[in-house]
């Protein structure tokens, strides 16, 4: 083999790892994202609020990203192999119902629930809503939520990442742990926070003091996918 062949197979074999190594993020360029935990909760469609409650949603309290709210109502979520009460609801409704819960919670009721970014439901596991009026069984719609970051395409770019990157982040919590997966959701209406669920915050020993800084992004291939 002559020189020269060797040489492009090398250049060749740098290419394809740098095309799918972990992009190091300068975090200096990173700020400290506010660590949320989301616990589980339910967001109901217009027609499965009435089915319920009999009528529309009743605000509580505004939540941090903005138009989000807590509803006065609670509900049920009936499982093959457990219950869970006293589920919270967000508003607005929805187009279709979508029930949030943590790993431990499908364990509670049954159910084999698959990690999936909010609003992505179809082939999802279903699950029955009950409150004192009423009851709906939704074919679909049970998730453990992704994690994420909320942030407006100003943090976006300070931070050198776009709307659908995957991310890896630090959490300086009593556990400190990395985790890889975190999808970036930019929007300009959106509050700089990252959300995890019960069972993250309980790993990484979360309190609400706690912060999460970008260490590493995944680089997108020529086929579009993400590597970590
Ligand atoms: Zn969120």
């Amino acid at each position: 083999m002559n020189e020269k062949i060797v040489e492009d197979i090398i250049k060749k074999v740098m290419k394809q790892l740098d095309n799918t190594a972990i992009a190091p993020v300068d975090s200096n360029n990173c700020e400290a994202i506010p660590v949320e935990l989301s616990a589980r909760h339910a967001h109901l469609s217009q027609k499965d609020a009435l089915e319920l409650f009999g009528g529309p949603l009743t605000f509580d309290r505004e939540l941090s990203q903005p138009g989000q709210f807590l509803c006065k109502e609670r509900i049920r979520l009936i499982g093959p192999k457990g219950v869970i009460d006293n589920v919270a609801i967000l508003g607005p409704s929805r187009d279709l119902s979508q029930v949030e819960i943590s790993k431990t919670d499908a364990r509670m009721l049954g159910t084999k629930t698959p990690v999936r970014q909010s609003g992505d439901i179809k082939g999802t596991p279903g699950i029955i809503l009950a409150s004192r009026k009423g009851i709906v069984g939704l074919e679909e719609g049970l998730i453990v939520a992704g994690r994420h970051i909320h942030m407006t395409t100003c943090d976006a770019l300070q931070m050198g990442v776009c709307d659908k990157d995957m991310v890896s982040v630090h959490i300086d919590g009593e556990r400190p742990a990395v985790l890889e997966d975190v999808l970036i959701r930019t929007n300009d209406s959106f509050k700089l926070s990252m959300h995890i669920d019960l069972d993250e915050g309980n790993g990484s020993g979360w309190n609400k003091n706690v912060s999460g800084k970008i260490v590493a992004k995944s680089k997108e291939t020529d086929g579009g996918l993400y590597i970590h």
